[in-house]
């Protein structure tokens, strides 16, 4: 994106640290190449590289541990595959409809379509920017057709009530899979299968991975076979698969980001107090609810006046601060899924016209949290008539 000139825009001068070093949105926290070698010893010793190996099933376990006794945690090679899979693992009738937000990454939507579903994009709550059961409940006669499944998205990681969804779907018999992708921390109840992304820049990263939680042991059971060509413990193709497993050396990143995660867990809320701290005289400018105190991600998402979450991502951009509108105008914007049939999505559009992911890490530094908030009041103060 090319910076544009703050003076074109309102007439605010460039605030003098703009001349500082450029502040990234984002900075993943993953474990150290020594971290990892205890675990790549024991790949060496084993000669075991995928299939199940040890590590894939001690990194499932203790996933498995977060969650209530008797969830089943299936891991797979990304969080897309893995919102594919859960749904083709539903045996769904091709071509019936799936309902989700809009205001979720295109990586949910793309799911759908690549399940043989058709997305259905409906809106969502405007303090939250959830999809609720009861804002789903609301819109479900006006479905395009028969909805088979929903996938309410986790706004950014912040927590979800699986048991209200499983009520859902138990009163209308629609399946639930949730996308929590970014909720590694908030994820500890799986009442509906959930889905998190282990992608390097979500809150806990192997690289390129992903997790579905579930109580039910028979769905999982399929989930799993998904990912390895539908063999169940021979090599016998019971239906259309692919292949979509984590290798052992993404697990022993996993298992050596476990072990930090206290740690890591620790300096995200510490920079996320700092910078609620640094950002606590400026009422307009809110975070998400529990954010840093109740519950942490890897992205500071933040709600600004109306409208003008573009004039102030340009300021800050000029002011070398790189944010991002993460989930940009919303899927029903991409090309891929214009075509989709959708509710109004006034929310929605108005999320997207409303909020920025600031600029946000596991060690910002204090300049780095002074540089953000005093551009951020400049370009607020830049907004007044
Ligand atoms: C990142 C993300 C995904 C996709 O996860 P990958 O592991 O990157 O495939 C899906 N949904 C949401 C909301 C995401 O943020």
């Amino acid at each position: 994106m090319s910076a544009v000139k703050p003076d074109a825009l309102d007439h605010t001068p460039l605030p003098a640290a703009a001349s500082g070093i450029r502040i990234p949105v984002a900075s993943p926290a993953m474990p150290r190449a020594s971290d990892l070698a205890p675990y790549l010893e024991r790949i060496d010793t084993t000669g075991w590289y995928s299939n199940f190996g040890p590590l894939v099933l001690e990194f499932e376990a203790r996933l498995a541990a977060r969650f209530a006794p008797g969830t089943e945690i299936v891991t797979l090679a990304n969080g897309t595959l893995a919102l594919t899979l859960a749904l083709e693992a539903l045996s769904l009738p091709k071509g019936s409809v799936c309902a989700l937000p809009s205001w979720t990454f295109v990586a949910t939507a793309h799911a759908v379509r690549m399940a043989g579903l058709v997305p259905w994009f409906v809106d969502v709550q405007p303090d939250t920017g959830e999809l609720t059961p009861e804002g789903l409940l609301a819109v479900l006669p006006e479905a395009p057709g028969p909805v088979a499944a929903a996938i309410p998205v986790a706004v950014m990681g912040r927590p979800m009530d699986s048991a209200a969804w499983r009520a859902f779907q138990d009163a209308t018999g629609v399946k639930v899979v949730i996308d929590a992708a970014a909720g590694f921390d908030s994820a500890a109840a799986a009442r509906v299968p959930v889905m998190v992304s282990l992608h390097a820049t979500k809150t806990l990263g192997v690289g390129e991975g992903g997790y579905i939680a579930s109580e039910d042991l028979e769905f999982s059971t399929r989930l799993r076979a998904m990912t390895n060509f539908a063999f169940m413990g021979d090599r016998i193709s019971r239906h259309v698969a692919t292949n979509a497993k984590l290798s052992e050396y993404a697990a022993a990143v996993g298992l050596a980001a476990l072990d930090r995660w206290a740690s890591t867990r620790r300096r995200y809320v510490t920079s996320a107090r700092r910078l609620a701290i640094a950002l606590s005289d400026t009422p307009e400018v809110t975070f998400q609810e529990g954010w840093g105190s109740d519950w942490i991600s890897s992205t500071c998402l933040v709600r600004l006046p109306a409208g003008s979450a573009c004039r102030i991502e340009a300021f800050l951009e000029a002011g070398g601060i790189s944010t991002r509108r993460w989930w940009e105008s919303g899927c029903h914007m991409a090309p891929a899924f214009r075509d989709c049939p959708s509710c109004a999505l006034p929310v929605t559009e108005q999320l997207a016209a409303s909020t920025l992911g600031l600029p946000f890490f596991a060690d910002l530094g204090a300049e780095q949290i002074q540089r953000t908030a005093s551009t951020l009041k400049v370009a607020l103060a830049g907004l007044q008539p």
